[in-house]
């Protein structure tokens, strides 16, 4: 029997009021993350994946489905709540824009002391913690007393990824980690992402690369204007993808990329635009 999962999503479905009417954004999506397993969800941009990330740590609620967090049934949670279950340390959340991960106005040692002070950790194991998750990252000591704003975007994301760790929790969602990186810097973060899966937390990868996630991920789920089309082990769905969809980012991951793959993804991609209204585009 496989282990209780760390977080389950069961048929989501999501919403959005807009002016132009309502925006189905997530269709029925399930999405099932063991402990210390690391899921990759690829989909292009506008596909639904932060809509997802944000569902999975009550930023966003859904209409329809069940969630559960570390066997917790958190679907019905209150915001105060929430906030409970995040200051608890166990999922935490690494948004798309590294800025806004991080209070300008907090020395790097203040971020990643506070999730420890806020979950009533004493003063000196927090510091001594907030040293020990540093060096994880691989960043220097003299960079504690530093605000984001005197950091480079390498550094930054570093912090950010350090302060969701820095409290052990059992899940940690990460939404685009690497995009806003250039390329010597993401390919940096990715060792230091692979280095972590090891401590036994439960990642969830969110990219719109299949690239990035290939050599990180366990298993990775495909998400598709708001479905998760295909979910299966990282190898099998790189190597023989079986949805359209999938096999189109399989052609055009530059990584993974093969003459071969070229073609047949390019009539691929005709047939499907032949098939469906072509793929959405962020609106
Ligand atoms: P992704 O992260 O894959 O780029 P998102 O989850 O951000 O996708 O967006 C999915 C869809 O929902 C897009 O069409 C986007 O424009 C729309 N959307 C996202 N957030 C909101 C919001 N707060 N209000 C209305 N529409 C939204
Ligand atoms: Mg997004």
């Amino acid at each position: 029997m496989s282990p209780e999962p760390v977080l389950a999503v069961t048929d989501l479905d999501v919403h959005y009021r807009r002016r132009q009417g309502r925006l189905h954004a997530l269709r029925g999506v399930s999405l099932s993350v063991a402990p210390g397993e690391t899921v990759g969800v690829i989909g292009e941009t506008g596909s639904g994946k932060s809509t997802l990330a944000r569902a999975v740590v009550g930023l966003v609620r859904p209409s329809a489905g069940r969630i559960t967090v570390a066997g917790a049934e958190v679907t019905a949670f209150r915001a105060r709540q929430w906030r409970a279950l995040r200051r608890r340390g166990i999922v935490q959340y690494v948004f798309q824009d590294p800025l806004r991960s991080l209070d300008p106005d907090l020395t790097v040692e203040e971020s990643l002391a506070e999730p420890l002070l806020i979950q009533g950790r004493p003063r000196r194991e927090a510091v001594e913690r907030v040293r020990a998750y540093l060096a994880r990252v691989r960043l220097d000591e003299e960079l504690l007393s530093r605000l984001p704003g005197e950091l480079s975007g390498g550094q930054r994301q570093r912090v950010t990824i350090a302060r969701a760790l820095v409290t052990e929790p059992r899940v940690v969602i990460l939404d685009e980690p690497v995009s806003a990186l250039d390329a010597a810097n993401r390919v940096k973060a990715l060792e230091l992402l692979t280095s972590l899966r090891d401590a036994g937390t439960a990642l969830v990868f969110i990219s719109h690369d299949l690239g990035s996630v290939a050599g990180v991920a366990d298993r990775i789920a495909v998400l598709y204007r708001g479905e998760i089309v295909e979910d299966g082990p990282a190898r099998a769905v790189v190597n023989t993808p079986r949805h359209a969809y999938t096999r189109l980012l399989v052609g055009s991951a530059p990584t993974l990329r093969s003459a071969r793959a070229d073609r047949a993804s390019r009539r691929r991609l005709r047939a499907l635009l032949r098939t469906e209204e072509g793929i959405r585009h962020d609106v």
